[in-house]
């Protein structure tokens, strides 16, 4: 069914069965690979609240979550994109820290972001996103535990919002073209 979100037409694109399978399989990836170490789950808000936290409930390990916001605004020609991390309290030193966030674009936020978290020495880091449109990558970013490659198109739901509306839906959606 087609859903109206302000002034676009949306059309199901992942259902919502689409999306546990590939939220459970990614959950005993990670069961497998973490059973010895308890990782530190980062969270990027706000669009991976709802991912992370299904995610979350499938993990059998011992595990932390903590969630975080990123503020980016454009810095000099030399600096590029700035991101600042709103929330981050939790010690990364000597970590396994795995990073939760929604969608992978052009990989320009994780591509400021990561060497943040590198700053901080984690014993290991690892990503996980539940999208990546790999056709729009300026930045490439190493996705360790993805959910779905999708096309180079704009998406809402399960967290995914256009202009603020759109995250409580179930399954995920395209613009109609
Ligand atoms: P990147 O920095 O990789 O270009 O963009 C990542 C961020 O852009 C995501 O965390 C998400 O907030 C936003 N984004 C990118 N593509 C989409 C999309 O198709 N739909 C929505 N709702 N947000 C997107």
């Amino acid at each position: 069914m087609k859903k109206k979100i302000h002034d676009k037409h949306f059309v199901p694109f992942l259902s919502e069965a689409q999306i546990q399978d590939a939220v459970k399989r990614i959950g005993q990836q990670i069961n497998q690979d973490y059973k010895d170490v308890s990782p530190l789950f980062i969270a990027i808000l706000n669009g991976s609240f709802m991912f992370a936290s299904d995610l979350f409930k499938q993990l059998e390990i011992n595990a932390e979550i903590s969630f975080i916001k990123l503020a980016s605004y454009k810095g000099t020609s030399s600096t590029g994109t700035v991101v600042t991390a709103i929330g981050l309290e939790a010690t990364l030193h000597n970590r396994d820290v795995v990073i939760i966030e929604d969608i992978v674009d052009t990989g320009k936020t994780l591509s400021a972001f990561i060497p943040q978290i590198l700053d901080h020495h984690p014993h290991s880091l690892k990503i996980c996103s539940l999208l990546h449109k790999k056709e729009a990558t300026v930045h490439p970013i190493k996705i360790d535990y993805l959910g779905f490659e999708i096309p180079d198109l704009f998406v809402v739901g399960y967290g995914l919002d256009y202009d603020g509306l759109g995250r409580n839906l179930h399954q995920i959606m395209q613009v109609e073209n």
